[in-house]
């Protein structure tokens, strides 16, 4: 199929709630894609942030077709193994306590949410049930996330949203100014990246911390994007010295495959017994095995490798000194790039994706998240197509 069909029929037939760029993928093998008319494309986005072993990992690839040669689904009234199997993996390299596991990004934050409202309640009982979150953060598209994120665009046309969040500045005095005695729980992201690329102060997130414990508030971490190894450890919590209460996972955990969920400390371990919280396909076997292979790939020993890619990519790009860019930060394998005034990141990006490289957009920034497993010839490729491009 030609690619002008290609895109007539999905144009026709999908909603257009996506701005799509004219390219179509239709296989590839780690950071390398090609589309159906076989042109090739270095992939620095890895889905956003999902393909976290690349694409067509042959350890990843053997795991979904056992699991689903031998059980595709199982409703949750009953145990299957791979779901207990990834819970205690999880836990144990995450010091917590227990799992939820659910299907996506915001699914996962609404779970926060719900164990933060009901600790308090249990606790507390009414009027305890608002939640902190910080300008510029993005936790979902569900009317609750929508609500939850601290971004004026978001909170537009899908009227009434959920009650029970204040924005603070991601400042002590930011907090202190939306805080009350309703407040039961705070909930970041450690790096903003919907917004930009944003790593938090490492001051004010332990402060934070410290004011949790004091007041008795949740410490909620969305880690949906900086989880499962894309900033250097497996949850970016383990770089800035704190442990939350609850911290929810989804994009990256099972290489590709549509998961996520939340861990628990043992504070928080009991709060959700039978019939509060559910979902169909939480804990599916294929997803789970996905997630277990995804997990072996980036061992402990392999952190540190992110870390040295991360840097060696920010080196290259500081270095070419290119007119449209200013520095650039994040964590690990989690790259935002300053875009300057005159420039807009979605006519590079789109620049970029002639020449066969693909990079996200955040906020106003260029976002690279490649896949964590991206070989130094892959990234020695993008960053020669960026420099042609933009130099
Ligand atoms: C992507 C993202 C979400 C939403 O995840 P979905 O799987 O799209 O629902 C929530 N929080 C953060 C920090 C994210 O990056």
């Amino acid at each position: 199929m030609q690619f002008s069909e290609i895109k007539a029929r999905d144009d026709q037939y999908v909603l257009h709630t996506y701005a799509r760029f004219p390219v179509d993928i239709e296989r590839g093998k780690n950071a390398t894609l090609w589309s159906t008319e076989g042109k090739e494309y270095i992939d620095f986005t890895s889905g956003i942030g999902v393909s976290s072993v690349g694409t067509a990992n042959p350890k990843w690839v053997d795991a979904v077709a056992v699991q689903a040669a031998k059980l595709g689904h199982m409703s949750n009234l009953f145990y299957t193994q791979p779901c207990g199997a990834l819970a205690e993996v999880l836990c144990r390299r995450a010091g917590m306590s227990a799992a939820f596991f659910a299907n996506s990004g915001a699914e996962s934050n609404e779970g926060l949410i719900k164990l933060a409202r009901k600790w308090s309640f249990d606790k507390y009982g009414k009027g305890r049930g608002t939640i902190l979150t910080l300008k510029n953060s993005f936790h979902g598209r569900t009317v609750t996330t929508l609500s939850a994120t601290g971004q004026d665009v978001f909170h537009n046309y899908f009227f009434p949203f959920t009650d029970g969040f204040r924005y603070a500045e991601p400042t002590m005095e930011g907090i202190s100014q939306v805080s009350g005695h309703d407040v039961c729980a705070v909930m970041l992201e450690l790096v903003q990246g919907e917004s930009g690329v944003w790593p938090l102060d490492q001051d004010f997130v332990h402060d934070l911390a410290v004011l949790c414990a004091e007041r008795d508030w949740l410490l909620l971490v969305d880690e949906v994007q900086t989880g499962i190894g894309r900033t250097g450890t497996l949850f970016c919590y383990q770089q800035y010295g704190i442990l939350p209460d609850a911290v929810s996972f989804a994009k990256g955990i099972a290489g590709g495959l549509p998961f996520g969920g939340f861990l628990v400390n043992e504070k928080c371990r009991d709060v959700l017994g039978p019939g509060t919280h559910a979902t169909t396909f939480g804990g599916n076997p294929v997803c789970a095995a996905a997630a277990l292979a995804t997990l072996d790939i980036l061992s402990e020993e392999m952190m540190g490798e992110i870390s040295d890619k991360g840097n060696y990519l920010r080196t290259a790009i500081d270095a070419m000194e290119l007119p449209c860019f200013g520095p650039t930060r994040g964590l690990g394998l989690m790259i935002g790039i300053e875009v300057k005034p005159g420039h807009t990141n979605r006519e590079i990006a789109q620049q970029l994706m002639e020449n066969g490289l693909l990079v996200l957009t955040a906020g106003p920034a260029i976002r690279l998240l490649p896949p964590l497993t991206i070989t130094r010839d892959e990234m020695d490729k993008g960053l020669a197509i960026l420099k042609q491009t933009l130099a």
